[in-house]
């Protein structure tokens, strides 16, 4: 088994590879991608670079030239349901492009002919997801994930968002890997720890939670990968 597991930035991917300890690192595409054996399980680790033109790129190559089976994805958030506080942790059920936008021929925010406004994740590596928190008693929140390329840092547009797509957290590349999973077939999951609350104060929150909250989300994706591992041997 093959799996991708992914960042956007340095931070995210840099907890996973301390936790795997020797790779390869293998420069494709102006990018680097680390190869790692973890247990009996191959892994193709890589951070993407931000916003969803790098992550989509990312995912198709973990996919395409890596031949990566399952893609999970790493990383920190903002905030738009008020439940979820500094390092919680949330799974996304479905992911939106919020910036995406043909409304001026009558279609939804978020929508393009022959796509669709949300995109599922697969309810398989979910339930494991919440099998691990249950088993290490972590709270884990499962709800919508709106993608754009913008940080946003705006009470009004944060609004907007949560009233157009009911969406829980927001971030700049959750939707694009899903797009790309969904059309090359490959099973993904993303999961993000909340940096910041998308309002004033964001770009303060996030430079001082980026750390500590994208390792709470990578020690549970490692915790996850172990599961993973005991899951196909029974
Ligand atoms: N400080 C960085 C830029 C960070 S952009 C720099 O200067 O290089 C924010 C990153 O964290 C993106 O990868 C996005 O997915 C996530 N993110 C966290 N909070 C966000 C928010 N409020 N709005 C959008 N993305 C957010």
């Amino acid at each position: 088994m093959k799996i991708a597991i992914m960042g956007a930035m340095p931070e995210e991917i840099a907890p996973l590879l301390e936790k795997v300890e020797r790779y390869e690192k293998v420069e494709y595409a102006k990018n680097s991608y680390y190869l790692a054996q973890y247990r009996d399980m191959e892994l193709v680790i890589a951070y993407s670079k931000i916003g969803k033109v790098f992550a989509a790129l990312t995912a198709a190559t973990m996919i395409e030239k890596f031949g990566a089976q399952q893609l999970l994805f790493s990383g920190v958030a903002g905030a738009i349901n008020p439940d979820l506080k500094i390092g919680d942790l949330i799974v996304a059920t479905k992911l939106c492009q919020h910036d995406l936008d043909i409304t001026a021929f009558g279609h939804p925010y978020g929508y393009v002919p022959e796509g669709s406004v949300f995109v599922e994740s697969d309810v398989h590596l979910r339930k494991i997801a919440r099998r691990v928190a249950k088993e290490k008693g972590i709270v884990l929140k499962e709800g919508i994930i709106a993608t754009g390329d913008q940080f946003v840092a705006d009470p009004v547009r944060k609004a907007w968002i949560m009233e157009e797509f009911g969406a829980d957290a927001l971030e700049m590349e959750g939707a694009s890997v899903a797009v790309v999973c969904d059309a090359l077939e490959v099973p993904f999951f993303i999961l993000r720890s909340i940096s910041d609350s998308a309002d004033m104060d964001a770009g303060f929150d996030f430079d001082t939670f980026l750390e500590s909250s994208a390792k709470v989300s990578a020690d549970f994706i490692m915790t996850m990968l172990d599961e993973i591992d005991g899951d196909r041997d029974q």
